[in-house]
């Protein structure tokens, strides 16, 4: 249940219905939006009345949210949530936000050359997977806190924020004192001790949809996050599981438009792990961003004959450079701006 306060709501009728709120044994939960308060009553609060709210000073109204991620939902968050990083780069609110770099950071040197190439055509945040959750145990898992370090040198010297993956949630504080944004991978989305740890770790969040997992199973896992304090979360479509075999996944396009409508947490598209091929990430990522998303997550790699991870789906620095006038070319056809 949401507590709608009035936009004229003093900070002593706010304070009072969270006194309230906890005193039943729920968590309050404030949002200031532009022009009024709201109050997520977080817990079980079927067995509680509407009217123990209603009739407190200060609020217009009580709304029962039916959907388990409240917190999540746009009923609770009207206006479409931003994150804002300490470079600039925002995820949500509008213009397009590209995060672009190899699929895993395999050297210095590699890393160096993906980040200065997707810079030059614009990006503000670099990926690169330093723990790498691979299909196979033989395959390469990547190059662990020196990965890490890695990402942080190359973006810093270039401005950028940082996107790496954690896959544990024993590793959360260190992913957190390197990268700008946790990634939750496919595999790890409904890892919920991982969610946990994810949410207290004072980062942004960026979420992947799992192979499997329906929408409503995507926002719950984000639930997971935001009731632990952490209000920045961004999710991720990345494809899905269907019977096609022509593709690596299937982008669920219509997933786009229909978490735009449920929520207002910021809508990524990753056309490179739906495709799996680099021939198709050109005209997936146009199709994500015609289809509304916030931003787009793209592998590229300098010499993707060479990569050591989805080489095959990995873009080289020429054939970004021209995905990201495309995409700019949309932007201002849509009325949008990419950062
Ligand atoms: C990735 O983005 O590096 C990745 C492993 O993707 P996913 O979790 O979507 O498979
Ligand atoms: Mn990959």
């Amino acid at each position: 249940m949401v507590i709608v306060m009035n936009a004229h709501a003093t900070d002593e009728e706010i304070a009072s219905v969270t006194d309230r709120v906890e005193a039943l044994g729920f968590h309050a939960h404030l949002s200031r939006g532009s022009e009024r308060t709201i109050i997520g009553v977080i817990g079980d609060e079927r067995p509680v009345d509407p009217e123990v709210f209603e009739a407190l000073a200060g609020v217009e109204r009580v709304v029962r949210i039916l959907h388990p991620a409240k917190l999540a939902s746009r009923d609770y968050h009207p206006d479409d949530r931003v994150i804002e990083l300490p470079n600039g780069a925002r995820l949500g609110g509008g213009q397009i936000e590209v995060m672009a770099g190899p699929c895993a950071v395999e050297s210095r040197e590699q890393l160096e050359q993906a980040a200065s190439a997707v810079a030059t055509a614009g990006v503000r945040i670099l990926r690169g997977g330093a723990f790498k959750p691979r299909t196979s145990p033989y395959s390469f898992q990547g190059l662990g806190e020196k990965g890490l370090l890695f990402l942080r040198e190359v973006a810093d010297d270039l401005g950028m924020a940082v996107v790496t993956e954690v896959v544990s949630p024993q590793d959360v504080p260190l992913v957190g004192e390197f990268a700008d944004i946790l990634q939750v991978g496919a595999r790890n989305m409904a890892n919920f001790s991982l969610l946990k740890a994810a949410g207290g770790a004072g980062r942004p969040v960026l979420l992947k949809r799992g192979l499997g997992s329906t929408i409503d199973e995507l926002l719950q896992a984000a639930e997971y996050i935001l009731s632990q304090g952490n209000d920045h979360v961004a999710l991720c479509e990345r494809g899905i599981r269907t019977f096609e075999t022509s593709t690596r996944f299937t982008l669920d396009i219509n997933a786009i438009p229909v978490l735009k409508q449920l929520t207002s947490l910021p809508v990524v598209v990753d056309p490179s792990h739906a495709t799996g091929k680099a021939e198709l990430v050109g005209p997936v990522a146009l199709a994500g961003v015609a289809a509304g998303a916030d931003g787009l997550l793209v592998e590229v790699h300098p010499n993707p004959r060479e990569a050591l991870s989805d080489g095959a789906q990995s873009l080289d620095p020429e054939a970004f450079a021209t995905l990201m006038s495309s995409v700019r070319s949309l932007a201002v056809a849509l009325g949008r701006k990419a950062a």
